[in-house]
C-alpha cells in the first residue's frame, strides 16, 4: 500500500512525526512525504525532521506563505497534482486546517483518490478564519475521518456525511506525540538552563486574525508588557508575528526568544506557570502538562477545555487578558479526565486505513 503525506506547517511535522513512527511499523506501507514548503525558516521546518527523525520528504514544493491565500493553494494543488498523477498513491494522508492541507485534499479529490483527515470534525464556527473554511471543505471530501474528540464526532454528525465517508473517534495524536517526546526532551533541551527562571508563563502569539489586525496586536503586545511587569513572560516568536511588530513599530518587553524545536517546547510546558496563547495546538498541550491556559482568540475548537474550567477565553482586549492571566496563575484545576483519548491515536489510525 502507498500513501502520500502531505505536510507544510509546524504543527504538521509533530503530529505527522508520530504518525509516520507507527506508518513504519507496518512493512506493508510505503510512506512517501510532500512537503509543501509552506513553513520553511530552519526553526519552524528542519528543526523538526533533524530532532524528530521525520523521514525526509521526496517532494519539497517551495511554495511559502510570501504567496498569500488563494494563490498558495492553487500552486499546491497544481504541483501535488502533478506528484499524484506519478506516484498513484492508494491514499493521501492530511492534517489540520491549513493551506497545505486543504490543497492537498483537493488535488487527492480531483484524482478520486481516498483521504484520510487527522484532526477531522474540529471547529470554531468563525468563518472568518481561513482555517474553518480549510477543514470544512477538507472533511466534506475526505474518506477516512479521524476525530480527536466527542465533539468532534458531534460535529461531523450534525453536518452529515456521505456514503462513502467513516467517522473515527480515536484521540488526538498530539497527546501521542507529546508523551513520546516529553520523555526525550529532558535530556535533549537546555533551554530551561538558557532561560535561567524560576517562575515563567510561557506564550505563543501567531493567529492572523491577531497579527494582522494592528488594534488587536497593539492591545496584545501592552498586555504582555504589562504582565511580564510582575510575572515573567517567555515568548517564542513566529516569524509572522516578529515581522508585523517590527513594520507597526511596537515595544515589546517580554523574554523573547526564536521559536525553538519541540523537545524545547516540551521542558517549558513542564516547567511553566501557565500558557498564554492564541495557538491551537498548545491549548491541548497546556493540558497535557497538566497547565492552566488563557487563549487570546474569541473561540475556541477546544471547547471540552473551557468546559472542564481549565482554560479560558479572553480575546485581545488588555483588561481581559491581564484579569485571565492572575486569575488562571492562582487557579488549583483538575486535569485529571482523559479528554483527548488514552494515547494510542496512531494505532488506530493506521489500523483502520491499512484495513487490518
Ligand atoms: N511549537 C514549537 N515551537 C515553538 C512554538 C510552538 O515546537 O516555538 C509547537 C507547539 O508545541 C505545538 C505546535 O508547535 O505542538 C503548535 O503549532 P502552532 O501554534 O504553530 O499552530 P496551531 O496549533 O495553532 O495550528
Amino acid at each position: 500500500m502507498k500513501i502520500i503525506t502531505i505536510i507544510g506547517a509546524r504543527p504538521q511535522f509533530i503530529k505527522s512525526s508520530i504518525l509516520s513512527k507507527t506508518i513504519g511499523k507496518y512493512s506493508e506501507i510505503n510512506e512517501v512525504i510532500i512537503h509543501s514548503g509552506q513553513h520553511f525558516d530552519s526553526n519552524m521546518s528542519e528543526v523538526f525532521f533533524e530532532e524528530m527523525g521525520i523521514k525526509k520528504p521526496k517532494y519539497n514544493l517551495k511554495i511559502n506563505s510570501s504567496q498569500k491565500g488563494t494563490t498558495m493553494i492553487g500552486r499546491m494543488i497544481e504541483k501535488c497534482e502533478a506528484i499524484l498523477k506519478i506516484e498513484k498513491p492508494d491514499l493521501v494522508l492530511v492534517y489540520g486546517d491549513t493551506n497545505t492541507t486543504l490543497a492537498g485534499a483537493l488535488s487527492a479529490n480531483n484524482l478520486n483518490i481516498p483521504i484520510a483527515h487527522v484532526e477531522a470534525g474540529l471547529r470554531s464556527f468563525n468563518h472568518f478564519m481561513p482555517e474553518e473554511i480549510n477543514r470544512i471543505i477538507t472533511d466534506k471530501i475526505s474518506t477516512y475521518l479521524f476525530c480527536p474528540t466527542q465533539k468532534a464526532v458531534e460535529n461531523l454528525m450534525k453536518e452529515g456525511l456521505s456514503e462513502n465517508q467513516k467517522i473515527f473517534k480515536c484521540g488526538d495524536v498530539m497527546q501521542d506525540a507529546a508523551f513520546y517526546y516529553a520523555e526525550k526532551s529532558a535530556i535533549k533541551s537546555n533551554v530551561i538552563s538558557k532561560i535561567n527562571l524560576s517562575k515563567f508563563i510561557l506564550c505563543t502569539l501567531h493567529r492572523a486574525e491577531n497579527t494582522d489586525n494592528e488594534i488587536k496586536l497593539r492591545s496584545i503586545v501592552n498586555s504582555l508588557n504589562e504582565i511580564h511587569k510582575t510575572t515573567p513572560i517567555v515568548l517564542p516568536l513566529h516569524p509572522r508575528t516578529k515581522l508585523k511588530i517590527q513594520e507597526l513599530g511596537l515595544n515589546l518587553n517580554v523574554n523573547i526568544i526564536d521559536p525553538v524545536g519541540y523537545f524545547d517546547m516540551m521542558e517549558l510546558l513542564k516547567k511553566c506557570a501557565l500558557v498564554l496563547t492564541d495557538s491551537g495546538g498548545l491549548q491541548k498541550e497546556a493540558y497535557f502538562f497538566k497547565k492552566n491556559c488563557v487563549t487570546m482568540r474569541d473561540e475556541t475548537e477546544w471547547v471540552e477545555l473551557i468546559e472542564k474550567k481549565v482554560n479560558i477565553i479572553v480575546g485581545s482586549e488588555k483588561d481581559k487578558i491581564v484579569n485571565g492571566v492572575n486569575l488562571m496563575l492562582n487557579q488549583k484545576s483538575d486535569f485529571t479526565s482523559d479528554l483527548y483519548g488514552n494515547g494510542n491515536a496512531c494505532h488506530i489510525i493506521v489500523k483502520e486505513i491499512s484495513n487490518k
